[in-house]
């Protein structure tokens, strides 16, 4: 009896520090800061480590000097890229084009984030192609005072 607490206990401990790893900076901050370039990236590789359908893609180079990452959402564990276009509906979200619009960019992370976990479903035919972030030399010039609007 003992044991087997003691072994809820440590599956209830693991499953919750789990969750505290996939929240995002937004998540954490209740919406008051929004995720950095190399937050992104590093929370879109856990993504593609710990989950079967989200697989990313790297891209040569941009201006800015970094890779293109495209991270896509497959609910069959299907990324025959050439076989979504006969049978999949593909949506493509295209994050950061302007420099200071980071909304998409945390919005996408959460969205693939829930989509891997279970917590949303997305029809069986539909993929989802997210640019994490489109303009990176942009994201990277980030300071209090480089988007007035
Ligand atoms: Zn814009």
């Amino acid at each position: 009896m003992k044991k087997t607490f003691l072994t809820a206990y440590i599956l209830l401990f693991t499953l919750l520090s789990y969750s505290q790893s996939l929240l995002t900076t937004f998540d954490r901050t209740e919406g008051k800061q929004t995720t950095t370039y190399a937050d992104c990236i590093q929370y879109y590789e856990k993504l593609d480590k710990d989950f079967n359908t989200i697989l990313i893609k790297k891209f040569n180079t941009t201006d800015a000097g970094y890779l293109l990452y495209l991270v896509l959402y497959s609910g069959d564990n299907n990324f025959n890229v050439n076989k979504w276009q006969n049978d999949k509906v593909i949506i493509l979200v295209s994050n950061g084009i302007h420099a200071g619009e980071p909304d998409g960019i945390d919005a996408s992370m959460m969205l693939a984030r829930d989509l891997a976990t279970g917590k949303i479903k997305a029809p069986e035919n539909v993929v989802i192609a997210f640019i994490a972030v489109y303009n990176i030399g942009g994201a990277l010039n980030r300071n209090s005072f480089s988007r007035v609007n």
